[in-house]
């Protein structure tokens, strides 16, 4: 049997479906070369900084209790702290998410009457009730931190000359999304980053530059952190955890900023000294090693969709034109009939799950929206494997994202495409 007959028969992928697809994957090589280029640069720097820390055996023992002294949990710290050239990394199974890593650093550093600036319009909607934009009991605003957003330009660029004039004496931190979030924009590369970081660094050097950096670990060679911002965060569901990491979040920077998270992560009286890992270093660990293979998986299966469906007249972001920063594609699917389809085909082809049916759903807590999604991972809710989700809502947005290995990611564009096929809401090109 030969690998056409086995999608056929045993996921009912059309022939014709495998046929363009194959070729569009065959055509997008040159692409997915530098891809590759940028994985093997990333594994040499995660690489270099497990040598450099004497990973060790002895290293995934892990701690109950208090977890003092746990040497494993410093150890990855410092792993993490030297691949993104930050001074300290609080990397913690206790952070439950990227929202709560994100919520942790802004409620470590903000004080009542700072300012915080987001430079890269509204951010990620699970934000809006952290910061209060939502009035929310608890949030920011409610504790008299003062919330400034610079909406885009109408081209999506930055509107500097507005974020010049917002900057003041009262402004603590200026945060950027590096990540397209749930939006067609695309994504702010790093060399806008660094861009952004030199404007507000002219402006007041003592502001925190703070890059809310889900999605983007790994897909560029350098991090925020290296190029000027003082902080980043994200989750260890998406890409540093490389699958492997059971849970957790990180926040890397200054000493400063990230043991004022640690304060208020555990207790002003606590910092970074406590907290057991309970045997799960080793996963967190190994998955932030396996990360820049990973992404480089679920980046080439991105740009997969994005050939695929473009070629079928789809508008996708980030288009082929621009540098990618991030690890979701979106697809401009203009229908919730296409939506869902889109969703079961992807379900189908997932290691877990796969006999579930996708529907639209009220009950994701911290968005507005009903969401579609399809997710049939091995832990739950990463998006480092392969995804797809969405607001059902105009004009119907699909957001694919992960994909552990290359080969899964391939079958899964075919599966995407070819539920929309049988159930006849697409034709393939002449
Ligand atoms: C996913 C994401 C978050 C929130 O992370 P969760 O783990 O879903 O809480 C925040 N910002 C961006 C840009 C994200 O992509």
């Amino acid at each position: 049997m030969n690998t056409r007959d086995i999608y056929f028969e045993k996921f009912g992928i059309k022939p014709e479906i495998f046929e363009f697809v194959d070729e569009v994957a065959k055509a997008a090589e040159p692409r997915f070369r530098e891809v590759e280029d940028i994985a093997e640069y990333n594994q040499a720097k995660v690489l270099a900084a497990c040598v450099k820390n004497g990973l060790s055996e002895a290293h995934f023992a892990g701690t109950t209790g208090y977890g003092i002294g746990d040497i494993g949990r410093d150890v990855m710290e410092a792993i993490y702290a030297d691949t993104f050239n930050a001074d300290v990394a609080l990397v913690r199974m206790q952070i439950i998410s990227g929202t709560h890593a994100l919520s942790t650093a802004f409620f470590g550093s903000l004080r009542y009457g700072d300012e915080l600036v987001y430079a890269t319009g509204q951010p990620y909607d699970t934000l809006h009730r952290v910061i209060g934009i939502t009035p929310t009991k608890g949030s920011l605003i409610e504790h008299g931190v003062v919330y400034r957003q610079i909406n885009l330009l109408a081209d999506g660029g930055i509107d500097y000359d507005t974020l010049g004039k917002t900057i003041n004496e009262k402004t603590k931190v200026v945060a950027i999304q590096r990540s397209k979030g749930y939006s067609f924009q695309t994504g702010f590369p790093i060399a806008e980053i660094k861009k952004i970081c030199e404007f507000v660094k002219n402006i007041r050097k003592d502001v925190l530059v703070m890059v809310d950096n889900c999605y983007g670990e790994f897909v560029e060679r350098l991090e925020p952190t290296e190029i000027g911002a003082d902080a980043i965060v994200g989750s260890l569901i998406k890409n540093p955890g490389g699958g492997i990491a059971p849970t957790g979040g990180y926040i890397a920077g200054g000493h400063t900023f990230v043991e004022n998270a640690a304060r208020c992560l555990f207790s002003p009286s606590m910092g970074m000294a406590q907290g057991a890992t309970l045997g799960q270093n080793k996963p967190m660990l190994m998955g932030f090693f396996l990360a820049p293979s990973m992404v480089c998986a679920s980046v080439k299966t991105a740009i997969l969709f994005d050939e695929v469906f473009s070629k079928m007249g789809f508008k996708t972001s980030p288009p082929s034109s621009v540098t990618r920063t991030d690890t979701p594609q979106v697809i401009r699917l203009g229908s919730a009939e296409k939506m869902i389809a889109f969703c079961r085909g992807i379900q189908k082809a997932s290691p877990v799950d796969s006999m579930f049916d996708p529907e639209p759903s009220f009950e994701m807590p911290g968005y507005a929206d009903p969401l579609i999604s399809a997710a049939g991972a091995f832990t739950q809710g990463s998006t480092i494997e392969l995804s797809a989700d969405g607001p059902v809502r105009p004009p119907y947005d699909i957001y694919v994202q992960g994909g552990l290995t290359w080969h899964h990611g391939k079958l899964g564009t075919m599966m995407a495409l070819n539920q929309l096929y049988i159930e006849n809401l697409v034709k393939l090109p002449k």
